[in-house]
């Protein structure tokens, strides 16, 4: 597959010749340095954090983040790309106006984040229409998102992140993001994949020219057909960013999102390794996974992912 896209980002993506960027996302706690840290101990080489307390709108000043100490243990540990993870709380088209300007305050601080440490994005969970359906909200959500970026420093990045299709959430439906990427139509903007939002939101993640081996679940459960054709539908291939891969405690189209380790949930193995031995291979995979001792991505989990995508 050509993927020859996406040039603006081949600097940091990909850094070390050879090896896939295989990270996960880990603890920032007593800064992001020591998050880089974490990641090299659990054999990561790239990495994915939040700024602060994903349920907490408070943040640190920015000026006392230590941009130098970050890039100093990325170049000691030959961690890269470093990803930022928005907070949970965002939601860029509620009808309340103050949770609008908080989710518009967060994410400005994000992409100053990401752009003081060098990162490779941020990853946003852009939130839910509320029952007000796409058309009602999309105009708006396009013209924040646009605000946004209008602010951003220069080098930060806004990626939009599938979400697993509860509830009115936005962005299930891989053509919401085609269409906020096509009418912001910025360098700034990208998005990030996640397999167990797919799986939730009724997608196979196998060979796009069958129905997948991950039966669709049974009761009121959506088929949404294959990931990889509606990728290449929209064409989605050259904005894509990063992939979180995550497996799935529930059934595909269940509309649920609770991540499992890699192979013990309900996505099929040879759906997740057809889906990952097919992506770009420039592209950095986080895990966001339980892990198997309960503390979050850890060695066994980037293991398995190696094993999957024939790197032992
Ligand atoms: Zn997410
Ligand atoms: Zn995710």
């Amino acid at each position: 597959m050509n993927n020859s896209g996406n040039e603006h980002r081949t600097d940091t993506v990909g850094a070390t010749a050879g090896a896939r960027r295989i990270g996960g996302h880990v603890s920032a706690a007593g800064g992001p340095d020591k998050a880089v840290e974490r990641a090299a101990a659990i054999g990561a080489n790239c990495v994915q954090i939040f700024s602060g307390s994903p349920r907490s709108w408070k943040r640190k000043p920015i000026e006392e983040l230590d941009a130098e100490a970050v890039s100093e243990a990325c170049a000691e540990y030959g961690v890269s790309p470093l990803i930022t993870h928005s907070l949970y709380l965002i939601n860029l088209v509620s009808e309340d106006p103050a949770l609008v300007e908080k989710s518009m305050d967060a994410l400005r601080y994000d992409m100053r984040f990401d752009a003081l440490l060098g990162g490779s994005g941020i990853v946003v969970h852009l939130g839910s229409h509320q029952g007000r359906g796409w058309e009602a909200v999309r105009g708006l959500l396009r013209d924040r998102i646009a605000a946004i970026l209008a602010e951003a420093p220069a080098g930060a990045h806004f990626l939009i992140e599938n979400s697993a299709g509860q509830n009115g959430k936005l962005s299930s439906d891989l053509f919401e993001i085609r269409m906020l990427l096509d009418e912001i139509a910025s360098p700034a903007l990208g998005w990030c994949f996640d397999t167990c939002h797919a799986h939730a939101a009724g997608f196979h993640l196998g060979d796009p020219s069958g129905q997948g081996k991950t039966a669709v679940g049974s009761k009121d459960a959506r088929d949404a057909g294959s990931a990889i054709a509606e990728i290449e539908r929209l064409k989605l291939w050259d904005e894509l960013v990063c992939i979180h891969v995550n497996d799935s405690r529930d059934e595909r189209g269940s509309g649920r999102d609770r991540h499992a380790d890699i192979g013990d949930g309900l996505i099929a193995a040879d759906d997740l390794s057809f889906f990952l031995n097919y992506t770009p291979i420039d592209r950095p995979i986080i895990l966001e996974v339980p892990g198997v001792d309960a503390k979050g991505p850890d060695k066994e989990n980037i293991d398995r992912v190696r094993r999957i995508v024939g790197e032992d």
